[in-house]
Order: structure tokens, then C-alpha cells, then sequence
């Protein structure tokens, strides 16, 4: 399937989650089996090209893509969660939003010292998520070689953001 065809598959709903915003949403591309398929087999082949030998994946819809990654390269999978989800001590760093300030956890534990890292999620926009969660990933011991994400919003420049702190980002699509 080619990224014209995977394209198609993404919905764009205006005003959600609130009034103004045009949400891309993924459910469509991950509920046509081939095209999911598609997605991940061009994951895998910018992992392979990085040496990746882990996926983090962020919690809830980078978990779609990152596991799915990660079980197709046999590597392992580091859940980046939201707080209060894992049963063990974590290492948790805290992020700004638009309005107020999220949090991220990882279980240290799984994260081995040095390992190439490849970081997923659905989407990047502005690039808070994915920042906070290298650096979450870096004090846990990892190296992330790679960002990932199935859809790219340019214009907020999220993807530069994660250059500047020397992670190279790929996308599989970009909207305006
Ligand atoms: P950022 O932190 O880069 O501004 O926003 C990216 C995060 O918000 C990602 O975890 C992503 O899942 C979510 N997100 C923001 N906008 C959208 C959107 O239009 N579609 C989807 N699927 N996720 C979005």
C-alpha cells in the first residue's frame, strides 16, 4: 500500500477535542487491516535503518503502533505511561500543555543502560509529548536514536523541536 493509499485512510474531524482544532484520527488507518500493515512495515524499515533495539511507545496511541512495531522486529516494548498505571517505582517527568501540565512514567527497570531507542506515537504537533518522553527516556538510561510517528503536523513544528535535541524524527504523513 502506498502512503498516497495510507493517507486516505486517516479521518479528520473538525472541533475536536474542542472547538477549532482539526483532529486526525488514526482509528480508520489501524481499523483496515492492510493498511495497518503498511504503517508498521514502514516503521520497521526506518528502525532497521537506525538500529533500534527497543520501541517506547507513548501511552494510549502510541502503544497501537509501538507494539505492534515491536513484536514485527521481535524487540522489546517500553510502555511510556500516564501516571499512576505502573505497579512499580517509576521515574516520572512532567510536562507543559496548553492548559496545566501532564505527566509521563517509566519503569526504569526497562530500560537498558545505553539501549538504541526508537520512540513512537500517533502524531506529533507541537512536540511537548514526545519531548518529555526522551527526556524521561534519557534519565532511565536509554538512547534515543529515533522518533517515529504515523502522522506529522509540520506547522507546529513539533518534529524540529526534536532535531534541535539531536533526535532525528520520521513521519509516515504530514498534514497542514
Ligand atoms: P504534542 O505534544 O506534539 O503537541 O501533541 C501530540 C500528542 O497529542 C500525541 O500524543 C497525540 O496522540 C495527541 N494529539 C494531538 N493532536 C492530535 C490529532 O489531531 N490526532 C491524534 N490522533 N492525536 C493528536
Amino acid at each position: 500500500m502506498t502512503l498516497d493509499e495510507l493517507r486516505q485512510l486517516v479521518r479528520s474531524i473538525p472541533d475536536f477535542p474542542k472547538p477549532g482544532i482539526l483532529f486526525r484520527d488514526i482509528t480508520t488507518l489501524i481499523g483496515h487491516g492492510a493498511g495497518f500493515s503498511a504503517a508498521i512495515d514502514h516503521l520497521a524499515a526506518y528502525t532497521k535503518e537506525a538500529g533500534g533495539q527497543a520501541i517506547a511507545g507513548i501511552e494510549a496511541r502510541g502503544f497501537i503502533f509501538g507494539a505492534a512495531l515491536a513484536a514485527r522486529l521481535e524487540l522489546p516494548f517500553i510502555p511510556v505511561r500516564k501516571p499512576g498505571k505502573l505497579p512499580v517505582p517509576v521515574l516520572a517527568i512532567d510536562y507543559a500543555l496548553e492548559y496545566g501540565t501532564d505527566t509521563l512514567e517509566v519503569d526504569p527497570g526497562a530500560v537498558e543502560d545505553g539501549s538504541r531507542l526508537v520512540l513512537v506515537d500517533d502524531l506529533i504537533a507541537t512536540g511537548g509529548t514526545a519531548l518529555a518522553a526522551v527526556e524521561l527516556l534519557r534519565r532511565a538510561g536509554g538512547n534515543v536514536v529515533l522518533s517515529l510517528f504515523a502522522i506529522d503536523l509540520p506547522a507546529l513544528g513539533g518534529a524540529d523541536r526534536l532535531r534541535q535535541i539531536g533526535v532525528p524524527a520520521a513521519a509516515l504523513l504530514k498534514f497542514e
